[in-house]
């Protein structure tokens, strides 16, 4: 013998491929490594019934005069003897042994021989495939053992088999803690009943679900998931076990909170931002206008700002901003909506109320801010602000309406001396103090050539 091929099929069994060969002249080619099944019928049918084909003279033997060109001659091959490697009542490849020159008989022993060979290397075939199947598991094994995901594994009864890491991170509970539990040990109670209904039926019919439970965890605490149930068929199509993979929302659903309050609030002074509180505002003009109901707006101003900004620093500004925002905060029933408006401008809105009323609390608003003092102790800054009211009137066109009388009357109390109420349409503050008085520590006032 000259040449041994283990020749194997190609995964769509259209082709054999020459996978292993030793050849006692190394170098010799000019012949096929890969020969198309289809051409060579007579070949392949004998060796799908016979334990060997041993051919002693591959010119004259019918099962395999059909390679004499594509194989044979260009190696100079006279005999051949070549026997299927089965696996799995499959023939998985071919051994070929190969004699080089001309005609040559095969006894019983070299053909026993030759089928003990085949047998070696399915048996290798197997142990390569056993072999990559483990280190498929066990990368599986290691995908859901350091998953970012809860993983849990139940059987159909619904007693828990198997645990990942991360179950144990978000709940808190070991796996030997719950391995033969039922995963009701977690149920949360603000889970409405007909998701457990919705969940059984989609997976005793073999089909995923999702959604969100409320879960509790070890320690007491409630977790929002999202989960995604789906059960698992054997190879008779029972249900064998189930496999939940849920993520922990808790924490996204606090980003997503976050996210809504930052699109809604002013950062430094947690009012309202300016976009929010004029939405609110387009909406309290409406339902005024609808339900024939009074309301109004209040526009302030702090006094002299840039002179703090300039005097103490841009921070000591900041300062007096979230003092004033701290103020308006916990100044107004709920239904009064305070927001930024812009620099050191905020606005109120006060639905089901006149301007009369409001300027009641924002009286005690304006004493408040002027009674305070900001910054050091041993130079304490005092600060004031200025308030422009404007009630709602149905005639008005749109909100800048109304904001344009609360400017008008903000305007109007900055020029009477500032540190006061004015409400649209009088001709007097309706209160306050002498700006000079509470803003002195403040610095100089800039002659503005306003009366006072
Ligand atoms: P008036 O009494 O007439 O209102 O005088 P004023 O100095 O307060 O004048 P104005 O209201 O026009 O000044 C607003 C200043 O507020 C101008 C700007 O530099 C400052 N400012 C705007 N936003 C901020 C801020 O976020 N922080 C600080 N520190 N200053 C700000
Ligand atoms: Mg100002």
């Amino acid at each position: 013998v000259d040449r041994v091929g283990v020749w194997r099929f190609s995964p769509d069994r259209s082709e054999l491929f020459c996978e292993v060969l030793h050849d006692e002249a190394p170098g010799r080619a000019g012949a096929q490594d890969r020969l198309a099944v289809r051409q060579f019928p007579a070949y392949f049918q004998a060796v799908e019934r016979q334990r060997a084909i041993a051919a002693a003279d591959v010119r004259t033997d019918p099962r395999t005069r059909d390679f004499l060109e594509a194989y044979f001659r260009p190696l100079g091959i006279g005999a051949t003897l070549d026997v299927p490697v089965w696996r799995h009542e499959r023939i998985e490849g071919i051994v070929c042994f190969d004699h080089v020159g001309g005609p040559r008989a095969w006894d019983t022993a070299e053909i026993d021989f030759a089928v003990s060979i085949a047998d070696a290397v399915a048996l290798v075939l197997e142990t390569n495939e056993r072999r990559r199947t483990e280190d498929q598991l066990r990368t599986i094994f290691r995908a859901i053992e350091q998953s970012p995901s809860v993983v849990t594994i139940t059987d159909p009864e619904g007693r828990i088999q198997y645990v990942n890491p991360k179950f144990t991170e978000i709940t808190g509970y070991l796996p030997e803690e719950v391995i033969g539990q039922n995963p009701r040990i977690l149920k949360g109670s603000q889970n409405p009943p007909e998701v457990f209904t919705a969940l059984w039926q989609a997976v005793k019919a073999g089909r995923e679900w999702r959604g969100e439970f409320y879960n509790r965890k070890k320690n007491g605490d409630t977790y929002v998931e999202h989960a995604s149930i789906s059960p698992i068929r054997g190879s008779d199509g029972s249900i064998v076990s189930i496999v939940k993979v849920a993520e922990d929302m808790t924490e996204r659903k606090r980003m997503e909170d976050k996210l809504r309050r930052d699109a809604s609030y002013d950062s430094l002074t947690g009012v309202f931002n300016r976009r929010h509180v004029l939405e609110l505002l387009e909406s309290a003009m409406e339902s005024a206008r609808r339900y024939r109901r009074q309301m109004c707006i209040c526009l302030c101003d702090i006094d002299l700002f840039k002179v703090i900004n300039d005097m103490h620093g841009h921070h000591v500004g900041d300062e007096v901003l979230v003092a004033f925002g701290g103020i308006l905060r916990d100044s107004f029933r709920a239904v009064d909506l305070a927001g930024r408006y812009g620099g050191d401008e905020f606005i109120i809105v006060f639905p089901d109320t006149l301007a009369a009323a409001a300027a009641v609390s924002l009286e005690r608003v304006r004493a408040r801010f002027a009674a305070l003092r900001i910054g050091p102790a041993e130079s304490p800054i005092a600060c004031s602000a200025t308030f422009g009211l404007a009630d709602f009137d149905p005639e008005m066109p749109d909100l800048k309406a109304l904001i344009a009388r609360a400017d008008r009357a903000l305007y109007q109390a900055k020029a009477w001396g500032r540190n006061r109420l004015w409400i649209y349409g009088s001709d007097a503050p309706l209160s306050g103090l002498d700006a000079e008085a509470t803003v002195g520590s403040a610095g100089e006032l800039p002659g503005d050539g306003l009366p006072s």
